[in-house]
């Protein structure tokens, strides 16, 4: 489903070079929920952004559907683009429109019909549990409900992938464990692939099935959860 081979992605800024990434190699397969855990500057948000097509890698390959991104020319970019979703830290919603026009702005991207929207986003925001807040604004959400918007946005042009970038960080336990669970549905029930980036272990352990650690630009271990880490 995702497969890096060998890339390397560095920086240079005012004549310095920084190597983010240095040689990774990963594979995560359909139905998994892969975990990225390591240390803040580790290079998991340069890794989750090369998969999203926000970089391109230095050198090496990144096949997303059995596909190298570099041969993509722009138009095929964008629809390959549909085939991802993403979520974030700070759930990235835009504060002056209401819960259902966030939850729309995919679809209007996508150039979906009124009722088809309507239709859309009433779904989503049902499935993640906010039918109620289709006209509130974000600011009048908690943390855990804008995280719900976001999930529900991210899902409106039926992806097969969601990446999530660090998309508990900023919450506390309980509701932490209610957004993962939310995620293992979402994995379940559309046979959606997921991908996170986290410095918390606790993450992994409730939901991931397979993990790769990195540790200044490398991985440093990749396996199953069970064979890293190890059984209790
Ligand atoms: P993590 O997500 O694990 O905290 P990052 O991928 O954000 O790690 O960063 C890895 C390294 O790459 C860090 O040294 C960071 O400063 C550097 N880096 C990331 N993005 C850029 C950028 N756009 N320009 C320059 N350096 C960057
Ligand atoms: P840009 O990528 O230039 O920020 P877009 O038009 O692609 O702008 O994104 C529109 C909105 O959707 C923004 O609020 C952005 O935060 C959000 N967004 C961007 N990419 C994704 C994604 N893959 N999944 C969910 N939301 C996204």
């Amino acid at each position: 489903m995702i497969e890096l081979k060998n890339v390397y992605k560095s920086f240079t800024r005012k004549g310095t070079t920084i190597d983010a990434l240095k040689g990774i190699d990963l594979k995560v397969e359909k139905g998994d929920i892969f975990g990225v855990i390591g240390y803040s500057g580790a290079g998991k948000s340069t890794l989750i952004r090369l998969v999203n097509y926000l970089e391109r890698p230095t050198k090496g390959q990144v096949m997303v559907a059995g596909r190298d991104l570099g041969t993509y020319n722009d138009k095929e970019l964008r629809t390959a683009k549909k085939n991802i979703g993403m979520i974030f830290q700070h759930f990235n919603l835009l504060e002056s429109k209401k819960v259902f026009d966030n939850v729309a702005i995919p679809l209007v991207l996508l150039k979906k019909n009124k009722n088809e929207i309507r239709q859309r986003v009433m779904e989503l925001l049902e499935f993640v549990g906010l039918s109620d807040k289709a006209g509130s604004y974000p600011s009048e959400l908690s943390g855990g409900q804008k995280q719900r918007v976001g999930i529900a946005r991210a899902l409106a042009s039926n992806p097969s992938i969601l990446l999530c970038d660090e998309a508990t960080s900023a919450l506390d336990p309980q509701t932490t464990h209610s957004i993962l669970q939310l995620l293992k549905k979402i994995n379940a029930e559309y046979n959606i692939t997921v991908m996170i980036i986290t410095h918390e272990m606790s993450v992994i352990q409730e939901i991931c099935n397979k993990v790769a650690v990195m540790e200044e630009g490398r991985i440093i271990e990749q396996g199953s959860v069970l064979d890293v880490f190890g059984s209790p």
